[in-house]
């Protein structure tokens, strides 16, 4: 029962509601920005109590960036003056603004609790890695307790080394920041290509390469574990950043088609030496016990995902869209067991999504008219494509293919069994598995879709993933076989110019408007000049 007072407000007050708006003739969801930017001239209105929410949110992840301010005040001033990746992160409280454009009630406050831990998690370690930088002044001694490892190799292992800190070295220049800020790995891309790197390699790599080239990267620990995942290009980049880096390496090579039993001896071998590198360059010994401690928190973090999951089958999750693809995406790679705050978020989140279930709460106000299974990367981040979609469309994004990385248990008894299942988890990592993994992860699109009651398949089509681009017209076929609604969506990853936000946007709003035949739930998202804003 709502209160009066509020309930009278709220009424009064829902013209400027932009979803209100839109479905009134009087403007939507574009009607506060300036033209071209991402710059709103006021707070989106959503009623009395979700407004008042999701200010306050905002207000928490301030108090966030002022906390890692305040921790490490000296290198964060030395980052931003030495690091042009670090003004970026000043986007974030747009991005996050845009994000959850049009979440209402539940699915605000899922999308906020989770938010507001990837935070929380980011802004701790840009202060801790900053002031262990020693291109920011700090000592080799005590940069040397960090250990610089690829990415996309999920941390959990390096929690055998309770002594040590893990720093996943492209997360913070690039994986991270491509989503916040469009016009920022362009710059890398540039340099990578004013060295002579052809300028059709993918722009996630070449944005790595570049940010080594420009000394770019935190210069922290003694020596880097690079790897060859996702694929052949980023085995390219894992080359020149050594070079430059130049540290002792060790490149864990996984198995590329690590669906077939034969390849886990292979890949398990890789996870050993990995360790065992790590001992004689750091002088140090794998701590089984620690690591079983973090792996039954890994194992919980995916006890509760694979709970999600049922629930997100259904129309009564409040899990959805880019708040469960983003959410998923920084638990799986950055944290993965490390961090028991994102399991007391799982919690906390999970009670919540139990009881939507149980009252059949159907997230934006029931006007969904699609479930689509999303196969796409950063650049459906940096475009807040699933927000767009279902606030433009109607299309929820009900999973997205990085939803669908390692999520086997891990035996946390014998460190024998866990080795096996450690290589399972740590081989399905980022694109590796979805992308460039064989082919029948790739076919499996098709029955995610069927699982998670799709009728629509969004379909990133990545420019320069050599990989993929052979897939393309199977996939067509594929699609027409089995009676998906299918959207191939073209862009260039993490270079906004090539491909622009409403190029990519003009995919969908194509099929939608000749194939669908349909109308726009909010016709002011349709078409849009964003090339200015973050
Ligand atoms: S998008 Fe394709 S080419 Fe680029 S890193 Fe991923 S799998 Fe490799």
């Amino acid at each position: 029962m709502k209160n009066p007072i509020v309930a009278y407000l709220d009424d009064k007050l829902k013209r400027f509601d932009p979803i209100w708006m839109a479905e009134n003739g009087t403007g939507g969801q574009r009607t506060r920005y300036y033209d071209r930017t991402g710059v709103a001239k006021y707070r989106e209105w959503r009623g009395v109590k979700d407004t008042m929410f999701d200010y306050v949110s905002w207000l928490n992840n301030l108090l966030a960036m002022g906390k890692m301010v305040a921790s490490a005040p000296i290198p964060v001033m030395k980052g931003f003056w030495e690091y042009r990746w670090m003004g970026s992160f000043l986007g974030t409280f747009m991005f996050i603004d845009r994000l959850f454009e049009g979440y209402r009630d539940q699915e605000l406050r899922v999308a906020h609790t989770q938010m507001h831990g990837i935070v929380v998690s980011l802004t701790k370690r840009i202060a801790y890695i900053l002031s262990h930088d020693r291109r920011l002044g700090a000592s080799q001694e005590k940069s040397e307790k960090l250990v610089p490892i690829d990415e996309v190799l999920p941390e959990l292992f390096m929690t055998g080394f309770p002594d040590l800190y893990p720093v996943p070295l492209q997360t913070l220049p690039e994986f991270i920041i491509c989503d916040v800020d469009q016009h920022i790995e362009p710059y890398y891309i540039d340099v990578a290509e004013s060295f002579g790197l052809p300028a059709d390699v993918c722009s996630r790599c070449a944005a790595e390469t570049g940010v080594a080239l420009d000394d770019a990267f935190p210069l922290v620990g003694k020596a880097l574990i690079s790897t060859n995942m996702p694929c052949n290009a980023s085995e390219a980049t894992s080359m020149f950043q050594r070079r430059r880096l130049a540290m002792p390496d060790y490149q864990a090579t996984l198995a590329m088609i690590h669906n077939e039993p034969e390849a886990l001896p292979y890949s398990r071998e890789i996870m050993k030496e990995t360790i065992a590198f790590v001992e004689e360059q750091y002088n140090t010994k794998f701590d089984w016990n620690h690591f079983f401690k973090h792996a039954k928190l890994m194992n919980e973090q995916n006890t509760f995902e694979l709970e999600k999951w049922d629930y997100m089958k259904t129309p009564y999750s409040a899990e959805v869209g880019i708040s469960e693809t983003l959410y998923k995406l920084y638990e799986w790679q950055s944290v993965n067991g490390t961090d028991p705050m994102f399991n007391k978020i799982d919690r906390k989140v999970m009670k919540r999504l139990r009881k939507c279930y149980e009252n059949k709460y159907e997230p934006f106000g029931g006007k969904t008219r699609h479930r689509a299974f999303l196969w796409g990367p950063s650049a459906v981040y940096y475009t807040d494509f699933p927000t767009w979609c279902q606030n433009c469309w109607g299309i929820a994004i009900v999973l997205n293919m990085d939803s669908t990385m390692g999520h086997n248990m891990i035996n946390t008894e014998d460190p024998e069994i866990a080795l096996d299942d450690l290589t399972r988890l740590t081989e399905k990592a980022c694109m590796r598995h979805m992308a460039v993994g064989g082919w029948d992860n790739i076919n499996s699109v098709w029955e995610w879709a069927h699982n998670f009651n799709c009728d629509m398949v969004l379909m990133n089509d990545n420019i320069a993933c050599k990989g993929m681009l052979g897939v393309h017209a199977v996939m067509e076929e594929q699609a027409r076989e089995l009676g998906f609604y299918f959207i191939f969506v073209e862009h260039d990853l993490e270079d906004s110019r090539t491909v622009s936000r409403q190029n990519m946007r003009d995919c969908v709003n194509q099929y939608m408007s000749i194939v669908m035949g349909e109308e726009p739930l909010d016709p002011t998202i349709v078409t849009f000049d964003d090339s200015d804003a973050y």
